[in-house]
Order: structure tokens, then C-alpha cells, then sequence
């Protein structure tokens, strides 16, 4: 019998699970499905991503409810859009066969007045992330005295953006009697008031050691100096010619510059953060998960609940401020029973951080060594080779021009056609690499190079200068000469000591005396160009410049290269969330923390 018949789910959720390959339950399946089926308890689940969640709590779900009742009966909060549309749409496929089942997602950054119709031709699961929920209630456009029950998926992440009372706003307005189930990657201590402060006596499942990681996925990281690493980062991709990763950054900038050097490097890559519209996201998401896109450079928050399969390496290019994070990061690879790679690169001060997240892991990382020049251009070579020997051959096609070929071939030998094929893309990564540097750094030395300031500014390193980044540029018709005129008037700084300014479209960089970049940061709090908020950052960049700058990839060939850049995209600040205040502040609408997370200083568990 199969063995989810065995759980109690019906045939027709079976069979439609059976055709997206479920063929055994997983642990978190197998033992959640039975308790929750029962639908008279409350239920903490503390579970990894990719562990088989969205079903574990979506099958008893789809048993429970009366799909003959038009009306909301089960809410599911999750902290992002994209997790929010990504379980919406495993409901419908677990649903397909099923008659009448209506699930609506409802989430920011998106027209409420097609979820409000959707929701008004009738709706019997709610997937909601909180801002937008909150803002629907605000609207009395949905009725939740119905709601049986609640489930708060990814718990900690929602409390981690600030979610709080967003949540118990909305709890309040569902009956006492609901069941809350509750699943959660880790368990701080804000999570479990959540479980004592709405639910009775819940049945706890734990999967694994508490905070273990995922056991398919490996964890390496890299010691290198911190101007290298961008260098280092790149020999790890270029040694990795089958790579299909998500690199993490830790801010919006630094994701936008990784992505936009490694564009002008050749790579096939393109970065997902949050002053993307959510036109964009979901363009560079479709790319990325078409597998037309190889590199996803993103901010946690933008790459939460993304469940794209066989993503083979998480690369950290920087560490995440919190190390539940790091969790929630290295969850994206070695999903659903595959392997992957976590990889961090880190500067001799942050081993001390890899340790810190080995404790929680309950997991060892090995030490990995930046592979050699030599190293590279071998692994390329047998890539190449191994590319050329599986190629799919058509015969049809090709046999027209075969004769033309023979003729051109004909005074070279089998070995000569082999060699200058290999040759073909091999002697650009043979010259790039011929005379390069070790990176590995010497805990020492990092040291030493992470005592100095190395802020980078465009074709040179000035360390005496700090770079900064303005949400203002070209499009707001600035020329430098205007740039520089509005930042002395607002910060009252000497134009003679601003350095280099370099205007973008949406945005601009600019460089002042390492001893007046706070001065300016804090004139520019809450300034305003054209009803605007102006955001100025410190930019975090690309360490240092590149010590192989000129790559392999750039005289064309290998990856298919984008159109255009990613430098000149829309920020809209209209596609963050916003939430309805419930009459508090008096503004009617607020963005939901004035920030997203990936802008905000608090953090829980930092290092
Ligand atoms: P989730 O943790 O719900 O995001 O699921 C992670 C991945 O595992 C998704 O791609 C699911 O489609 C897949 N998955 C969930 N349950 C099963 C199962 N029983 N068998 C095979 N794949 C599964």
C-alpha cells in the first residue's frame, strides 16, 4: 500500500502527490501527518527548510477541511512573498484531483484589489504574509470566525522581521477554539512564548538534534585575505563549471556590486534583494529556476523560502549577522534527499564565527583550500572534455556540413582536431591563470589586512576615504557637479574633501574623509529629495579591488551572457509590504517596520 494511504490521506491527494514524485513520506511527514490529521491538537514542529514541511501540515489540512463551505477556515502565515506563492501553489498541485478547493495567497508588493476579488468569489485557505493580512482585516474585507486553523510557518523568520505584533493582531481576530500548528527552523526563546502564549498543551516534534543542519548538505569554508575574496570566490565558481548556487550577501549593495562585477566578468549571474520590483524578483526567480540563470547572487531576506531543486552550492560571501541565518541559507541546497555544498568564504577574524555556527549546527565544517591556478584550468579542461564527449549529436542537422568540415579538417590528425577543440576554451583559462597568486591567506596576515580600512573606490583602493551610497542618480537628473552641491548643503561638509563620485542611474557612490562619513550619514537621516526618502549606506562592496580582474570569461564564450546589465534597474519602494497600522499611528498605512529586514539593525542572535 502506498505509504501515505497508510498516513490516512486519501487517494486523490495521493495520486496527485504520487505525480510530483512523493513517493515516501518524510520524517517530518510521517510523524506530523497523524497527529495533525486528528485536528485536536496544537502541534510545534521544529524543522529544517526543505524538509517536506509544506506537505506535513498541507495534507491534514486538505483532510480537514470542508471544501463544501465557502468560507475561510484555515490561515497560514509565512514570512515572505515568496514562500507565501511558492505554498499556495503546492496546495493547489497536492489538491488537483479535489473539488472546490480554494486557496488564495495574499501577500505585499502585489494588487490588493485582485486578492480582495479573489477573496471575495470565496476562499477556503489563506496564505498571507502578515503585513498584507493585517492590511485586509483593516479593510473588514475577510471574515476569520470561521478559521479552524493557524499555522505559523517559519516561525522564527517572521519574528525575526518584525512580525510580532503584526501576528497577534491577526490571531485576535480568529476564534479562541482554533488549533495553531506552528513550525519553526529554530526554537529562540521569542518562538516558544508564541507556542505558551497561543496554544494548549501542543504536541512538540522535534526532527533531529535540535538546530541540526540538513545531513545531505556539507559545509566547507575558505580563509582568504579580505581584498581576495572576490577573487578567491570566483576560482571556487570557476572550479565548479557544473555549479548551480545561491551566493549570499549581507547587504543589498554588496549583493547588487557582486552581481553586477560578475556580469562584467562574464558570468551568468543576476542578484534578488529587495529594492527589486517584485516584477523583477519574479523575472530573475523564473530565470533562476529555468536553470537559464547560474549564479543567484541575494539578500536572506529576498532568498527566504525560495525551494528551487538541486541548487548545488549555498556560497556565504559574506556571513549573515545572525547564525540562525546561516541555517535558513545552507537550507536552499540538499533539499529533498539531494547533497549540496555550503561553502563561506572568511577572513581569519571570523573563524571564530564558523565555530560559533559548528555548535549550533551540531556539525563540523573542513577547512577547504582555495584550489591553485593549475587546479582550475584542469578542472576546466576535463569539463570541457567531458562536455564535448556527452554533447547530444544531431544528426540531421549536422550531417549537411559534414563534408565541409572533413575538407577543412582534412591534413590534421585525430589528435590535433582533439587538442585545438580543447584548446578552444581551455587557453582562456590556461592564460588568466597562468602566473596566479595562492589565495589562501595565513591567519596572520588577514589579520593584519583586516586592521586596515580598505574601502573601495573605483579603479583604486584610497583608504583614507570612506564610500558611500545614495539612492539618488542620474534619473533624478543629477550630474556629479549637482551631487557634490547637495551633499555639502545637507551635511555641511568641505566639496574639496568629497573623492570620487560616481552617479548611476537609480543610485550613486561617493567617497568623503573617513573622519566626516558619519557626519554625513547622519545629516541625511530623514531627509526627503522630491517626497523620497534618501538612504544613505555605507558601502559594504566588493572587498578591495580585484587581484584578477581581467576573467577568463570576459572575451566571450562559456556562459551565455545577459542582456544588459542589472546596474540600471527601478528601485520601488512601492513593492515592499506594507501593513495597516490599526489606527495607531494615525497614518492609516505604515511600511510595515520603515524598513525591510535586510536594512534594520536589529538582529537576534548575532556574533
Ligand atoms: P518543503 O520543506 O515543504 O519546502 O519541501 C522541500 C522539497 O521537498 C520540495 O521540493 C518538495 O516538493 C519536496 N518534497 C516534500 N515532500 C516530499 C516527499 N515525500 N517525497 C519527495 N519530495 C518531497
Amino acid at each position: 500500500m502506498n505509504p501515505f494511504i497508510e498516513l490516512g490521506i486519501r487517494h486523490d491527494i495521493v495520486n496527485a502527490i504520487s505525480d510530483l514524485g512523493f513517493e515516501n513520506p518524510t520524517p517530518i511527514q510521517e510523524q506530523s501527518i497523524p497527529v495533525l490529521l486528528t485536528g485536536s491538537n496544537d502541534f510545534v514542529g521544529l524543522a529544517q527548510t526543505g524538509t517536506g514541511k509544506t506537505a506535513a501540515f498541507g495534507l491534514p489540512l486538505l483532510e480537514l477541511i470542508d471544501f463544501d463551505q465557502n468560507k475561510p477556515q484555515a490561515l497560514i502565515l509565512c514570512p515572505t512573498r515568496e514562500l507565501c506563492l511558492q505554498i499556495t501553489s503546492d496546495i493547489k498541485s497536492y489538491a488537483k484531483n479535489m473539488h472546490n478547493v480554494k486557496v488564495v495567497a495574499v501577500y505585499g508588493g502585489a494588487s490588493i484589489m485582485d486578492q480582495l476579488r479573489e477573496i471575495k468569489r470565496g476562499v477556503q485557505i489563506v496564505v498571507a504574509t502578515p503585513g498584507r493580512m493585517l492590511d485586509i482585516i483593516g479593510r473588514k474585507a475577510i471574515d476569520f470566525s470561521d478559521i479552524q486553523y493557524v499555522v505559523l510557518d517559519e516561525a522564527d523568520e517572521m519574528l525575526n522581521m518584525g512580525f510580532q505584533e503584526d501576528i497577534n493582531e491577526i490571531l485576535s481576530t480568529t476564534p479562541e477554539e482554533k488549533k495553531t500548528w506552528l513550525f519553526s527552523a529554530t526554537m529562540p526563546a521569542e518562538v516558544r512564548r508564541i507556542a505558551k502564549n497561543y496554544m494548549t498543551d501542543p504536541f512538540e516534534l522535534t526532527m533531529g538534534t535540535k538546530n541540526t543542519g540538513n545531513v545531505n548538505i556539507e559545509h566547507e569554508y575558505y580563509v582568504v585575505k579580505a581584498r581576495e575574496k572576490y577573487a578567491a570566490f570566483k576560482r571556487i565558481v570557476d572550479f565548479n563549471p557544473e555549479i548551480f548556487g545561491i551566493v549570499f550577501c549581507r547587504t543589498k549593495i554588496e549583493t547588487q556590486e557582486i552581481a553586477e562585477s560578475l556580469i562584467k566578468d562574464g558570468y551568468n549571474a543576476d542578484s534578488l534583494h529587495g529594492d527589486l520590483s517584485q516584477q523583477q524578483r519574479d523575472k530573475v526567480m523564473k530565470r533562476y529556476r529555468d536553470r537559464s540563470l547560474q549564479l543567484l547572487i541575494a539578500t536572506d531576506v529576498a532568498a527566504r523560502g525560495i525551494d528551487v531543486s538541486d541548487v548545488t552550492h549555498v556560497i556565504n560571501y559574506s556571513l549573515p549577522d545572525e547564525i540562525e541565518n546561516y541555517t535558513h541559507r545552507s537550507g536552499r541546497t540538499g533539499r529533498a534527499g539531494k547533497t549540496g555544498i555550503s561553502i563561506a568564504i572568511i577572513n581569519a577574524k571570523e573563524i571564530g564565527k564558523i565555530r560559533q555556527i559548528e555548535r549550533v549546527l551540531g556539525k563540523k565544517f573542513v577547512k577547504a583550500e582555495i584550489p591553485t591556478g593549475f587546479d582550475v584550468c584542469e578542472k576546466q579542461l576535463f569539463g570541457l572534455v567531458h562536455k564535448v564527449h556527452n554533447v547530444a549529436v544531431n544528426d540531421q542537422q549536422i550531417d549537411q556540413y559534414i563534408p565541409r568540415i572533413m575538407e577543412e579538417f582534412k591534413e590534421l590528425s585525430k589528435e590535433d582536431i582533439i587538442k585545438r577543440f580543447a584548446s578552444l576554451e581551455f587557453n582562456r583559462f590556461l592564460d588568466y591563470y597562468k602566473n596566479a597568486p595562492d589565495l589562501n591567506a595565513s591567519a596572520d596576515e588577514s589579520r593584519v589586512r583586516d586592521g586596515e580600512r580598505t574601502p573601495r573606490s573605483g579603479s583604486g583602493v584610497n583608504a583614507d576615504y570612506t564610500r558611500l551610497f545614495i539612492n539618488l542618480g542620474s534619473v533624478d537628473n543629477f550630474t556629479r557637479g549637482d551631487l557634490l552641491g547637495y551633499i555639502c548643503n545637507t551635511s555641511k561638509i568641505n566639496g574639496r574633501g568629497v573623492g570620487k563620485i560616481d552617479v548611476k542611474g537609480v543610485y550613486s557612490f561617493f567617497e568623503v574623509p573617513n573622519d566626516e562619513a558619519q557626519q554625513v550619514v547622519d545629516a541625511f537621516k530623514g531627509a526627503n529629495f522630491q517626497g523620497r526618502e534618501v538612504r544613505i549606506e555605507l558601502s559594504g562592496a566588493a572587498d578591495g579591488e580585484r587581484s584578477e580582474s581581467r576573467s577568463p570569461r570576459s572575451s566571450g564564450g562559456g556562459y551565455p551572457r545577459r542582456e544588459g546589465g542589472s546596474g540600471n534597474r527601478e528601485r520601488r519602494d512601492g513593492g515592499r509590504e506594507r501593513s495597516y497600522s490599526g489606527g495607531g499611528s494615525g497614518s492609516g498605512f505604515r511600511d510595515f517596520s520603515g524598513k525591510s529586514k535586510e536594512d534594520r539593525g536589529e538582529r537576534r542572535r548575532r556574533f
